[in-house]
């Protein structure tokens, strides 16, 4: 299907299919890019091999001219120096104001080609190509950017991408734990908002797993939605925006503290979820609300508890650090139900501390 992304006075695309990325330069055409000027494809290491090929295929058969840089996997590719050489090769291929750079792979592609594509030249066009599941998040909202050695995320911009193109036949080679790790967000989405999407996740679990497209692509397409919908009432993350945080303020932490690796995002605001359930109770949800939460989250095969060994003490300092914490109190989304949550300023750090005792 197709979901129209309204932001302010813009709007794009996101196509959500089988078999897109052969009909790559028929959206290319159909969108009214440029055959005069090149465009320059970011991918990495593991989804080059696997689904460049077919993408510049298609691009080249339709008349477009265009270029490649692979850069290697993992987080540490959203960096000042990657993207320096990124702009090289843009400059060095001859981009210009009607190029356009495609990012071809998962979020950390996404943001570092869509920070490109926002500087280069004052901002060209941005075209997403998402291969994991998790990047259906990234597609919206229009954050890009790179890590600083200090603090990640904190360089960037907005930039919209003018055309998504989201081919559900990639995400076959994604390795079991990143589907996982992405059908987090996708639960995520339906925890904050909408608990039909929530229980319709559970119920279709083995599906998602088993990455069947029509699944996956109603799975997608709710996902985009819904966040679509957050963020065209809070553009520049002055309130509601926030809700998208659910299990992050937790989530972050153990990311900060477990060492690099150990647990992929949606695995750590897996548990953050089940986190902030157990506030929700603690501020008066029904009590259900956490094994209802841990059950949701366990049929997607994610971890629902801290390992008991992670020492409390870290866990709280990374949370300080958390740019979210001011005085001795918490921001937090706090969940009321399923489907349902609320953004509360003032957690004390010694209820986050129970709950985070209670979480091994
Ligand atoms: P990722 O891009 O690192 O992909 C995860 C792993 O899967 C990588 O090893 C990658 O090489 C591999 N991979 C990708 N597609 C594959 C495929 N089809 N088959 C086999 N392997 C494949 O990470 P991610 O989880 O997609 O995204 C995480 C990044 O996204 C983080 O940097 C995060 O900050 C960012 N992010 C951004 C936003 C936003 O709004 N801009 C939102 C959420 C996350
Ligand atoms: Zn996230």
């Amino acid at each position: 299907g197709t979901l129209i992304v309204e932001l302010g006075d813009r709007s794009y695309p996101i196509h959500i299919g089988q078999g897109l990325l052969e009909q790559a330069g028929v959206y290319f055409a159909r969108h009214g890019m440029s055959r005069k000027s090149p465009h320059l494809i970011i991918s990495d290491g593991n989804t080059a091999p696997l689904y460049l090929n077919r993408l510049t295929d298609s691009l080249a058969h339709s008349g477009y001219k265009v270029l490649s840089f692979i850069v290697q996997p993992g987080e540490k590719s959203k960096s000042l120096s990657v993207y320096e050489e990124v702009i090289t090769a843009a400059i060095e291929g001859g981009l210009d104001r009607s190029s356009s750079i495609v990012a071809l792979g998962g979020g950390v592609v996404g943001d570092l080609a869509g920070f490109a594509a926002a500087s280069y030249m004052r901002g060209i066009r941005f075209i997403q190509i998402p291969t994991t599941i998790l990047a259906h998040d990234s597609s919206v909202g229009g954050k890009v950017g790179i890590n600083h050695p200090l603090a990640k995320n904190m360089i960037g911009a907005f930039h919209q991408p003018e055309l998504v193109l989201y081919d559900v036949n990639t995400l076959l080679t994604l390795p079991p734990r990143e589907v996982s790790a992405g059908l987090a967000e996708m639960l995520k989405h339906g925890l904050i908002w909408d608990a039909d999407f929530a229980r319709w996740c559970q119920e279709h679990a083995d599906s998602l797993l088993a990455l069947e497209p029509e699944v996956l692509e109603y799975g997608l397409e709710k996902g985009c939605a819904i966040k679509a919908k957050v963020v065209s009432q809070d553009e520049r993350e002055n309130g509601l925006r926030a809700i998208l945080n659910l299990g992050h303020t937790i989530g972050h932490a153990i990311e900060a503290i477990a060492g690099y690796g150990t647990f992929l995002h949606g695995e750590a605001i897996s548990i953050g979820m089940v986190g902030s359930a157990m506030l929700g109770v603690r501020l008066g949800a029904d009590p259900s609300l956490v094994e209802e939460t841990r059950s949701l989250l366990q049929s997607l095969r994610l971890p629902v508890a801290l390992p008991r060994e992670l020492d409390t003490d870290t866990l709280m300092g990374a949370m300080m650090h958390d740019k979210k914490f001011k005085e001795g109190s918490i921001t937090f989304v706090v969940p009321l139900s399923i489907g349902q949550v609320e953004i509360r300023k003032d957690i004390p750090a010694s209820l986050v501390r129970e709950v985070v005792e209670q979480l091994k």
